[in-house]
């Protein structure tokens, strides 16, 4: 008689906390009959061989998917034989798997938030002219690795895009590694998250879509903002907050309180696993149990606590 195939599948990062993905992805197997496992796999960082030693583990067969979040989104690239041209172009590596003789490397952010980001605006009445695929004005906050697979998401889908981060040579390094490449967007523009820099690239171009993909609000930090503080927030842009936790950060919140559509990152996070999991399974993700499995898990919203708290609510992927 044949044994059931079970699935042995994790997750490393650093630090991982409680990181949501196990339920997610333990909801996905049981909704599908499927027998396995997701385990988190804590490697700290400037640890290249454990690194290595869990990767030997998805060639050998032992595992059979490993997710990958901060701080070895680009650090597991080296120890991989191919990337898919996802990884390739956003220059990070959020699921890795065993295909033919190769380790792949692939990157299911930048889908995960394209697929978010048209339910969003779909799914709003107010949004009605601003469809997710037309030459709109996007601005993006932050340069990090998920503004990148955001930014590239964007061009993709024909989106002007503009990058305001506070160090500005970082802004300018993001737009100019994405850039010409995909073709079919405008060139990406760069600026400062100084009041008076966004203030002017308000003025002057109102962008349509605003989307944070800083860590400011995430708790503990949820009384910050990444928008800066004394400028208004653009008079009809609809505002994707990345961060899940707390649900509504304190962007969110502004954005609602100016009349504007919002929505946090609990569906990227959602989608990107859904991805990941059909690349290790070859089956179709069960979406509905796990945006159930994590409107169970996920704190559903932190209190306000002064800055400084020392309590720590760590919630990577
Ligand atoms: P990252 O690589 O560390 O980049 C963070 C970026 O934000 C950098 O540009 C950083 O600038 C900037 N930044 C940090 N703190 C800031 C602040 N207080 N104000 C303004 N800018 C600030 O991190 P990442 O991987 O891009 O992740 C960013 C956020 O997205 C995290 O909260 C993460 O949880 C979230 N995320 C969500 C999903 C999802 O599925 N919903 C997926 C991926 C990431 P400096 O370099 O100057 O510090």
């Amino acid at each position: 008689m044949l044994s059931r195939k079970a699935y042995r599948l994790g997750l490393t990062g650093w630090p991982l906390g409680h990181s949501l993905s196990p339920g997610l992805h333990r909801a996905a197997l049981h909704a599908l009959g499927l027998e396995g496992e997701y385990r988190l796999y804590p490697i700290p960082p400037g640890d290249p061989s454990a690194l290595a030693g869990l990767l030997g583990k998805v060639r050998s067969g032992e595992l059979h998917g490993l997710n990958v979040t901060i701080p070895h989104k680009q650090a597991v690239i080296t120890g991989l034989d191919r990337l898919t041209s996802l990884a390739r172009a956003t220059g990070a590596v959020n699921t890795v798997f065993f295909e033919g003789d190769d380790l792949v490397g692939d990157n299911t952010d930048a889908p995960g938030f394209a697929l978010s980001l048209r339910h969003f605006l779909e799914s709003s009445p107010q949004l009605q002219s601003t469809p997710a695929s037309a030459a709109n004005r996007a601005l993006v906050l932050g340069a990090g690795g998920a503004a990148r697979a955001v930014v590239y998401a964007l061009v993709s889908a024909g989106w002007r895009v503009g990058v305001a981060a506070r160090r500005v040579e970082q802004a300018r390094a993001l737009a100019d590694g994405l850039q010409p490449a995909p073709a079919q967007g405008g060139p990406i523009s760069a600026a400062s998250l100084e009041p008076d820099a966004v203030r002017a690239l308000v003025g002057e171009c109102p962008p349509d879509l605003v989307v944070n993909a800083t860590p400011a609000g995430m708790a503990p930090d949820v009384l910050s903002s990444p928008w800066p503080s004394g400028v208004c927030l653009p008079p009809r842009a609809a505002v994707y907050d990345l961060v899940y936790n707390p649900r509504e950060t304190k962007l969110l919140r502004e954005a609602r309180a100016a009349g504007l559509p919002a929505s946090g990152g609990i569906s990227m996070l959602v989608e990107q696993a859904a991805l990941a999991f059909e690349r290790w399974t070859g089956r179709s993700a069960p979406r509905e149990p796990m945006y159930a499995a994590v409107d169970e898990t996920a704190p559903k919203g932190s209190q306000p606590r002064p800055p400084g708290s020392l309590l720590h609510e760590e919630v990577n992927a």
